[in-house]
């Protein structure tokens, strides 16, 4: 991997985040001489960075090190990399055509050499280890922190003892120990976890990872920042002359021990004071109902996360009951700048899961999943407006979930031959499937398929409802794209359903409704209208009576048309006994 030294020479300051102290930089981190805290802010030379960095960055690869200027490490020499950074930042076309959300876009932290953005962590604070000469280190983690210290320790020659509470999937605990690291399953919860963590390392003589306390954890987060913001501005244009790089209005995260939003937030507050952004955006963080210890606080307005012991959710990833000062910290930047803390229940969790699947793509884990989730349900709510440009981290996908996802049915199994019904062992090779008895079996799995029209003139809309069929499996579609067409579709192929435009050009959709009503053979097919038109109290009128469901574009999600669906076929079943 390519090492880039600084083109700056470093000049790094420690700040006591308590008293406001100030040190020279030097690893490991010393505490606060003044107060005794250890709570340090790194301060690097800004004015100067700011000046020389449009000409340096020109020329570097797009990965989390071409900002070294800004990273606490002196020596590049032990730097321990691995790829991680730039990432891609894609633009969510799909979900973006669901929600009605055409700015959304989505970080994909996956890509990370373990797959999670604990690599950015591990990266710069392994590399902080490996230049103080630390050979062994103690960590206690709900997973993902132990996957990628584990990857980046083993190549950096530093063994690692990982604990772990006793709920993190055997899967992820297999992970850890094929890079041998020691595994410590503790029956308990993460917090008792870190506590005999650190009795274990006091005990041995060993460091510790300080987790958000560590400079190098928060000050590695920064880099998402940095790369959104380059990326953004790429990707949107810069938002006005003068400022090279472009915010979004909001980032969004599931969050648990909270250094990923403290990271990116000290990211966009120096790109902000290198006049590089015109603004810093907001942060919406997103926890697991069942382990909500900073949502709970901050709803009451207290700047001390109100403690979960007894975490009552599936996903083990962000179960961290006492996230510590690192929610006060947020706590105080989100009542200063706006923000929003929210939780959500996991079934809303696993259902966001399967959805980022289905419709954009993008298989991921649980954890991820709930940033998802968190975006449904501020968007709902109102507080995340569809028309902001919105940046979600999708923070990793590090084993498989299927199984809590899909019924039994998901697999079909076609015979590639005759079953064999004699028990003697045939001397002859069995022949070879016929072509026949192949297409048979696929004749009698689409012998209940319904068939469904779609009447829709823009053609990625079309395209998007199509996709969210197709994934449920059962439905022949045919597909038109103007209401002339549609109407003929209609009657060449009388389809069990409708999904109906209301706004195309040749024919709108209520003409094609009053087509249908006058045909004896169409008038009772079940249609859904699907529109992005504001109805008047006239249209209403027009439609009443005449169509079974209505829905509106940008505000449905693809459950709701698929339970629709259901229930009219299931009616029109019943009504055909
Ligand atoms: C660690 C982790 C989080 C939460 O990160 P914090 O910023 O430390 O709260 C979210 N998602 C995944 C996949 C993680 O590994
Ligand atoms: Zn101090």
């Amino acid at each position: 991997m390519q090492i880039i030294p600084p083109a700056i020479p470093m000049d790094i300051e420690l700040e006591c985040g308590d008293c406001g102290y100030v040190q020279p930089f030097s690893i490991p981190t010393p505490v606060c001489p003044k107060c005794g805290q250890d709570w340090m802010e790194a301060r690097y030379n800004y004015e100067r960075i700011s000046r020389l960095w449009p000409d340096i960055l020109r020329q570097r690869p797009f990965t989390m090190w071409r900002y070294r200027e800004l990273l606490p490490i002196r020596n590049d020499n032990y730097q321990i990399t691995m790829g991680e950074g730039g990432t891609a930042l894609l633009r969510a076309n799909n979900l973006g055509m669901m929600l009605g959300t055409p700015n959304l876009f989505i970080k994909d932290e996956r890509q990370n050499p373990t797959n999670s953005f604990k690599d950015r962590q591990a990266a710069l604070v392994i590399s902080m280890m490996k230049e103080a000469g630390v050979t062994e280190l103690v960590v206690a983690s709900t997973g993902n922190v132990a996957i990628s210290y584990s990857a980046y320790s083993t190549h950096a020659g530093i063994k690692l003892w990982t604990f772990l509470p006793s709920l993190v999937p055997p899967e992820k605990m297999r992970e850890i120990a094929i890079y041998g690291s020691e595994v410590i399953k503790v029956t308990a919860n993460y917090d008792e976890t870190k506590k005999v963590a650190q009795q274990f390392a006091v005990h041995k003589g060993i460091m510790v990872d300080k987790g958000i306390r560590n400079v190098g954890t928060r000050e590695s987060m920064k880099t998402i920042a940095y790369e959104v913001a380059e990326q953004l501005a790429i990707q949107l244009g810069p938002p006005q002359p003068g400022f090279p790089w472009r915010a979004p209005d909001w980032y969004i995260q599931a969050v648990s021990g909270g250094m990923g939003p403290i990271g990116f937030w000290k990211g966009f507050d120096e790109l902000y004071r290198m006049g590089l952004v015109d603004r810093i955006p907001k942060l919406a963080l997103i926890q697991a109902d069942g382990c909500a210890p900073m949502v709970n606080a901050f709803h009451k307005n207290h700047a001390e996360a109100e403690i979960v012991s007894n975490p009552k959710t599936r996903v083990i990833t962000i179960a961290t009951g006492a996230p510590g000062p690192a929610y006060t910290y947020l706590y105080h930047i989100m009542r200063e700048q706006g923000g929003i803390f929210e939780a959500v229940p996991d079934e809303e969790t696993f259902r966001a899961l399967h959805i980022l699947a289905k419709i954009e793509g993008l298989s991921i884990e649980p954890a991820a999943a709930v940033a998802f989730a968190g975006l449904f349900k501020l968007l709902n709510k109102g507080i995340i407006k569809r028309n902001e440009v919105i940046i979600v981290n999708c923070s990793g996908h590090t084993f498989p979930v299927e199984k809590f996802l899909l019924d039994d049915d998901w697999l079909k199994v076609v015979p590639a031959g005759p079953i064999e019904t004699s028990v003697q062992p045939s001397p002859e090779p069995a022949p070879p499937p016929s072509s026949e008895d192949i297409l048979g079996a696929l004749d009698q799995l689409d012998a209940r398929v319904r068939r469904i029209a779609i009447i829709e003139d823009n053609p990625e809309a079309a395209r998007l409802l199509r996709r969210i069929l197709q994934t449920h499996g059962e439905f022949q579609i045919v597909e038109a794209h103007t209401g002339k067409e549609g109407l003929e579709l209609i009657r060449s192929t009388v389809p069990d359903v409708v999904l109906l435009d209301l706004m195309m050009p040749d024919m709108d959709g209520f003409a094609v409704i009053d087509a249908l009503k006058q045909d004896a053979r169409l008038k009772d097919l079940p249609v859904i209208v699907i529109t992005a038109k504001e109805l008047t109290a006239k249209d209403k009128h027009r439609l009443q009576g005449q169509i079974q469901i209505l829905l509106q574009k940008g505000s449905f999600m693809d459950e709701d048309l698929l339970q629709g669906i259901t229930a009219l076929l299931g009616k029109d079943e019943e009504e055909s006994l």
